[in-house]
């Protein structure tokens, strides 16, 4: 679980906006860019190329049909 304080200091690395914890307390999400920075052990990685959007997160392609 993220400290209420810590979520205070940190914010978007891309607009530098306050990021709040997702419903399922697994990542931080930015209120302006809804980009969402993963937590690893407790701590929150805060890098753009490690944030994702919502549904996108272990999407996995195999459902590509040729026909
Ligand atoms: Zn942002």
């Amino acid at each position: 679980m993220i400290d209420k304080e810590l979520l205070e200091v940190l914010a978007c690395p891309v607009c530098k906006e306050p990021v709040e914890l997702t419903a399922d307390g697994k990542g931080l999400k930015c209120v302006k860019c809804d980009r969402i920075y993963p937590i690893r052990d407790g701590i929150p990685i805060m890098l753009e190329e490690e944030a994702y959007f919502e549904g996108e997160e272990g999407s996995s392609s195999e459902a590509e049909e040729t026909g």
